[in-house]
């Protein structure tokens, strides 16, 4: 996979053929201005220009001409959406513009979302409306800086086009950067609905890109194929990434297969938010009327993404049927323990314990219950836990804003019973509570907030809401504002994809 030139553009994926991909062309929008630039995340990515005073990277930007080396294409995939197989999905409003090849070679995905409509389009315009590209900024931004694995924002430009939906709205276009866009939905389509053609080159260029170097215990060992390795890999991708979006009362929105990367980043950020108040069955997304996708779901959804890539990867993992089965079913069965062992020791970290002992079962579940029949807001809580543990709870801002119910504490009566038989250094115990419970996370009226400036043509607050995600575990001065619970009136509890 060697790049021409470092850093800059190569094209890997387009070279596996166009059974993969289709060429894009330009579709140039009328009056391109700037929204964001991610100035430092293009500085870690080794960016040559910017668009803040290159008007030709802000053209860029925008679809409106070609980045040196870039060769724009669309990507076809499949997916099971809401549990319905559609053998034909595809990039149907991005553009991939390239991989860029980063100073210490990092290959990344670059691709203009919302840049016009690719053969995969179905009928949709290819075009976004500004509101779904600032909260896809903004989230995926503050995804980045709370350290959950995530596909980036690089840049959002305004297009000066509307885009119709229920009402008119104005367009725009975000610049996502991602370790690769490969799916679940991607293997599937070749698997599935191609039935097997072409399914080896992706598997081999899945394993490559991203499996190469596996330094995870292998739950097969031996002289594993390829396909085994990829669904090793994504197993233990998979049963990370949802244990960090439960922890901090992340809820996707819309998991469908197609929205499942192989290479483990959170991606597709429409319906997605962030709790308030503790509810194991929030789901804020209008479209998921059953509650598919709620907070509670989503291991067990990533569960079944994962045996649906396992079916998929059958034929290449043995000849003989039954061998490869076993084997898959093997990897498929070891997803709720990696998931359990993660989330068990976020939870430890984030309550202050050395471990979640077999005994501590019941304090856990305590302290859930007690959260959600108060409906007290989750991440306070933790933070409240951690300035308690620290001995700093008159000290803090904390109980301005959050006050424990009678029950939460009680429970932490027994909490602090049982934290001080804790093994292992305390104060450095209490010290990382800190480093694991958010001061702040962007809670869906702050995001409602950005896109609602940013729509009236201010840019100044959304861009102080993104750049505050830099360090959101660290209390600034002024944080009252953004970690404070939202008031009834404020409260979004309904989010929509705005495709
Ligand atoms: P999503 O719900 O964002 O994961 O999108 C599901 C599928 O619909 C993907 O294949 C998208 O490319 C496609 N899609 C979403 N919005 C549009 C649009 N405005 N125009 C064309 N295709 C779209
Ligand atoms: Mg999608």
């Amino acid at each position: 996979m060697a790049a021409t030139s470092i850093p800059g553009f190569d094209h890997s994926y387009a070279r596996l053929g166009g059974l993969f991909s289709t060429p894009q062309k330009l579709d140039p929008v009328s009056d391109p201005t700037l929204i964001f630039w991610n100035r430092r995340f293009a500085e870690q990515l080794g960016w040559r220009g910017d668009p803040i005073s290159d008007p030709q990277q802000l053209g860029a930007l925008a679809g409106n001409q070609l980045l040196t080396d870039s060769q724009p294409i669309a990507t076809v995939y499949a997916g099971h959406q809401f549990g319905q197989y559609n053998p034909q999905l595809g990039d149907g409003r991005a553009t991939l513009l390239g991989e860029w090849i980063t100073p210490s070679e990092q290959r990344v995905d670059v691709q203009l979302k919302g840049a016009g409509p690719t053969p995969y389009s179905r009928g949709g315009d290819g075009r976004a409306p500004l509101g779904p590209v600032i909260r896809e900024y903004v989230v995926s931004e503050a995804m980045a800086g709370l350290g959950v694995p995530t596909s980036r924002a690089l840049a959002a430009v305004a297009t000066g086009e509307p885009v119709i939906r229920n009402r008119i709205e104005q367009g725009a276009i975000l610049t996502r950067v991602a370790s690769s866009h490969l799916r679940v939905g991607t293997i599937q389509f070749f698997a599935m609905t191609r039935g097997g053609e072409g399914l080896e080159s992706l598997v081999d260029y899945a394993v490559a890109r991203h499996f190469a170097e596996s330094t995870e215990q292998p739950i097969i060992g031996g002289d594993a194929k390829p396909a085994t390795t990829l669904l090793e890999g994504v197993c233990q991708h998979f049963a990370r990434l949802v244990a960090h979006w439960q922890v901090l009362g992340f809820v996707h929105g819309v998991l469908n297969t197609d929205n499942a990367l192989l290479c483990g980043e959170t991606i597709d950020f429409g319906p997605c938010a962030f709790m308030d108040h503790f509810d194991p069955e929030a789901s804020f997304s209008s479209i998921d009327r059953q509650g598919r996708y709620a907070w509670h779901n989503q291991p067990g959804i990533m569960h079944w993404n994962l045996a649906v890539l396992a079916e998929c990867l059958l034929p290449l993992i043995d000849d003989s049927a039954e061998t490869a089965r076993h084997t898959a079913q093997t990897v498929v069965d070891r997803y709720p323990q990696i998931f359990h062992t993660h989330h068990q020791s976020w939870l430890a970290a984030k309550l202050g314990l050395d471990t979640i002992r077999e005994s501590d079962a019941a304090l856990v579940q305590s302290f859930h219950d007690a959260l959600a029949t108060g409906k007290l807001d989750f991440t306070l809580a933790f933070r409240w836990l951690a300035e308690w543990a620290n001995g700093n709870l008159e000290h803090s801002p904390i109980p301005e804003l959050f006050t424990p119910s009678d029950s939460l504490n009680r429970w932490a009566q027994e909490w602090r019973a049982r934290q001080k038989n804790n093994n292992g250094d305390q104060s450095l115990i209490a010290a990382n509570m800190y480093r694991v419970n958010p001061a702040i996370i962007p809670r869906n009226h702050l995001v409602q907030r950005a896109i609602d400036t940013v729509e009236s043509g201010h840019i100044e607050w959304a861009q102080s809401l993104v750049d505050r995600f830099a360090s959101p575990y660290e209390w600034q001065a002024g944080d009252d504002e953004w970690a404070r619970t939202p008031l009834e009136e404020e409260r979004v509890t309904r989010t929509f994809c705005g495709t």
